[in-house]
């Protein structure tokens, strides 16, 4: 008999998660992780007695009742609503586009003032449609919200977080930005929304707990090469290029980079997020991080405050992988990659780096629920 029934490349959500299930299955697992840590891009690191979110800002949001109920097995979560403010050139607006943003914009102060005033932006841009869908990104802000918005909340912020104009950019990007005619600031349309009390780490320490884990082992590097000698199955969640030595060639991401600092301040920017939609700045976003977890009199409980710029950057070998690109060339070459893994006995591929997909943290929890027979 094997010493495991499963090696699990990767601690990220999608490999803590499945461990989890197998665990409560009674099958012997051991987790093996590249970095210093576990929980993958959702772990965070106590500063000055906060989490900092090191691999980007996480907010935890599905309309999935069984992913929430899971996940508040684990750890309860809070409150957090996520309602980001946007700042151009020092004006700020309300986020996602809504009664405040059009009262904001334009003064109008009822939904029939703002939808006549967004009807007569759009005019424009629908009519030089001429009946066809919008192209591309620009094409589709412009008829979703129309001129003045685009150029105040959109384009420069694209163009910075994408590094490339919007016109070059599929429309679907932003078609996930609600527009509402409410006055509700809540970023997210769905029913459950929240940060785990006490940090992500908890959840991942949670869902591991009573695993074996290993960090600082990178499949590539150690003996778990060999794995079928130890293990049943393998569960892989690192880049799906690398498992095929990239022999087919390199998949391509974008990435974020993070200046973080302390700041000798209880508040530094009165949010968790703030967009700065401008080129002005040439970070995208400055995230202070306390406000995922501290609210009222707690802010000012804690001396101190860690904020983060992030500038979206173009990836590089030797990077972390953020974004899947979805161009033409990178999805036709993730086709043929999965098409492989397929064909790969005893792995299961799994996570947004072996599939090649951005996913947000719940349908990573939901798809590992789904698997049936662990
Ligand atoms: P990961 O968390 O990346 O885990 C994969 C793990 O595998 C990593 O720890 C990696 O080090 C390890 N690994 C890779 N290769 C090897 C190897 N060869 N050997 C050993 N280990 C290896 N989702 C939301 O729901 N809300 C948000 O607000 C949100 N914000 C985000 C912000 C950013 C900047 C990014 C990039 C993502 C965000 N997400 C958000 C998505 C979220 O991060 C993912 O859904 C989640 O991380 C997916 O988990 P995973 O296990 O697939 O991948
Ligand atoms: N976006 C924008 N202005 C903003 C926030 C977002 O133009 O203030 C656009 C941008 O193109 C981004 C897209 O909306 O890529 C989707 O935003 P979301 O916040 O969902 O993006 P994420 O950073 O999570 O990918």
């Amino acid at each position: 008999m094997k010493k495991y029934d499963y090696l699990i490349v990767g601690s990220g959500l999608f490999g803590a998660t499945f461990a989890y299930r197998a665990k409560q299955q009674g099958k012997r697992c051991l987790v093996i992780e590249k970095r210093p840590h576990l929980g993958g891009n959702i772990y965070c690191e106590n500063i000055e007695g906060i989490n900092v979110h090191k691999y980007g800002a996480h907010i935890f949001h599905t309309n999935n009742k069984v992913v929430w109920d899971f996940v508040n097995s684990i750890v309860e979560f809070n409150r957090y609503t996520n309602t980001p403010v946007a700042n151009y050139k020092g004006k700020l607006y309300n986020l996602p586009f809504n009664m405040n943003t059009f009262y904001q914009m334009w003064g109008v102060t009822t939904p029939q003032e703002a939808e006549q005033k967004i009807n007569e932006q759009k005019a424009e841009a629908i009519a030089a449609l001429n009946g066809r869908e919008p192209a591309n990104l620009e094409e589709q802000a412009l008829t979703l919200v129309g001129k003045d918005i685009f150029e105040t909340l959109i384009k420069e912020y694209t163009e910075k977080q994408w590094g490339r104009s919007c016109k070059e950019l599929p429309a679907f990007i932003i078609k996930r930005l609600p527009v509402r005619l409410v006055f509700d600031n809540n970023y997210f349309n769905d029913c459950y929304q929240g940060i785990p009390i006490g940090g992500y780490n908890k959840l991942i320490d949670g869902l591991l707990e009573g695993v074996e884990c290993k960090t600082d082992t990178d499949f590539f590097n150690s003996e778990y090469r060999e794995w079928e000698k130890y293990a049943e199955k393998l569960v892989y969640t690192g880049a799906i290029d690398e498992y095929f030595d990239y022999k087919l060639g390199h998949l391509d991401w974008r990435t974020v980079s993070f200046a973080t600092r302390i700041e000798d301040t209880p508040n530094y920017q009165g949010n968790a997020v703030v967009n700065y939609t401008s080129h002005n700045e040439p970070y995208t976003r400055v995230i202070e991080h306390k406000h995922f977890e501290m609210f009222g009199q707690e802010v000012y409980n804690t001396p101190k405050t860690v904020i983060s710029e992030e500038y979206s950057t173009e990836y590089k070998e030797g990077m972390e992988p953020y974004y899947p690109v979805n161009d033409e060339r990178n999805n036709k070459l993730a086709k043929e990659y999965l098409n492989l893994a397929y064909k790969e006995n005893n792995v299961i591929f799994g996570g947004r780096l072996a599939q090649y997909q951005y996913f947000d943290m719940a349908p990573v929890i939901e798809r590992v629920l789904q698997i049936q027979n662990i």
